[in-house]
């Protein structure tokens, strides 16, 4: 007779968190931390089945899509470590200076034929104050809001005042994406030239403007689960919207170039994990996911996984549109997410609740 290994005692436990979740209750740091720690495979796939339940439970079979328009390329002043467009590091990534209004607009036409509810428009700079430049990214964001096609997102940086904010809102944003990287203890490993609660400040003026806030990190920058943990925490006290993951895919010419790549299952345990903590979010699995997870791309859903950034990335190649729409086809998901209002995030609102990449992110 052979041995049986499974822990059920582990497979009771995560049930457990599991049926809570479902039920409209949370986790404590704690609970969480230790499905962050799961190490056997037999428990990270009962406990992504569960995170599969809760995605189908608060979200349905609809699947939010994002893509972006790279709008300022490289020579940017700040030193984030995985980044391909930061002047610190020599990566041949693309200098560009801002863009003009028709290939903004002819992407959001073709987001528009492939069912993509977003387009951000994505600076590589520090941030944006007020001024010219902030006169023209309101210029793309009114032009792709009156052309109708598909949700006007941004990603541009540091805000350090609401004035902007509110420019940006009144110009129809109506989100806005801005990472918070890792934890506040792992941040400063990432980045030197500013800092975590410069990114919260932002997020502060972003939120009281009105605009939804589309926020998340990168996993395999050298962090521990622990950091993990904390910032998925971080992102549910801070109320985003949108969650998005990103895998480093580490970039020749800076300084996480030679990181190990995570075990596939660990991304997708991590994944499993933030689906729990935050059920109610669209957690969108952005940069990184092609060369990461190869042939296990599709099991980013049974991990709970409820958006995909499509199209390519801001310094990286992803698998083609049109792949990722059979994907979700075969999966038998609905690429035909309208919920603009992000409604089924309140906790009171019926059965439901509460999302760019790599450099994305980024800014
Ligand atoms: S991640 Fe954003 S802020 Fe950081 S170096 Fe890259 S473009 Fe600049």
């Amino acid at each position: 007779m052979t041995k049986n290994t499974v822990d059920v005692q582990n497979s009771t436990e995560i049930a457990g968190l599991g049926r809570r979740v479902l039920a409209g209750g949370h986790l404590t740091r704690d609970e969480a931390l230790w499905l962050f720690n799961l190490e056997d495979s037999a428990d990270i796939h009962d406990l992504l089945s569960w995170a599969n339940r809760i995605r189908e439970h608060f979200k349905g079979n609809k699947i939010h899509l994002c893509s972006i328009v790279n709008a300022k390329a490289g020579a940017c002043s700040e030193n984030c470590s995985f980044c391909a467009q930061s002047s610190f590091y020599q990566t041949g990534s693309p200098k560009y200076g801002f863009v003009d209004p028709e290939p903004v607009l002819e992407a959001a036409e073709e987001a528009n034929r492939n069912s993509i509810t977003a387009v951000g428009l994505v600076a590589a700079w520090k941030g944006l104050n007020e001024g010219p430049m902030l006169d023209e990214v309101c210029d793309r964001i009114a032009e792709m809001k009156a052309q109708g096609k598909t949700r006007p997102d941004a990603s541009l940086g540091i805000i350090k005042n609401q004035r902007v904010a509110d420019r940006l809102k009144a110009a129809g944003l109506e989100c806005y994406g801005h990472n918070l990287e890792s934890s506040r203890r792992f941040f400063p490993s990432t980045c030197t030239t500013h800092t975590f609660d410069d990114r919260l400040e932002t997020i502060g003026y972003l939120k009281k403007a009105g605009l939804k806030i589309c926020s998340g990190g990168i996993i395999g920058m050298g962090e521990t689960r622990e950091d993990r943990c904390d910032l998925a925490f971080t992102l549910k006290e801070i109320g985003a919207n949108v969650v998005p993951i990103n895998i480093l895919n580490p970039i020749e010419g800076t300084p996480f170039e030679h990181n190990e790549p995570l075990p596939p299952l660990e991304i997708l345990k991590t994944i499993a994990c933030f689906r729990l903590i935050l059920p109610r979010q669209e957690i969108m699995i952005a940069g990184g996911r092609t060369v990461n997870l190869r042939d296990l791309q599709p099991m980013v859903f049974m991990a709970g996984a409820s958006a995909l950034m499509v199209g390519n990335y801001l310094t990286t190649l992803n698998q083609s549109v049109e792949k990722d729409l059979q994907m979700l086809k075969d999966l038998g998901l609905d690429p035909s997410w309208d919920n603009h209002g992000f409604t089924d995030q309140s906790e009171s609102g019926g059965c439901g609740e509460e999302s760019h990449q790599q450099a994305t992110a980024t800014v």
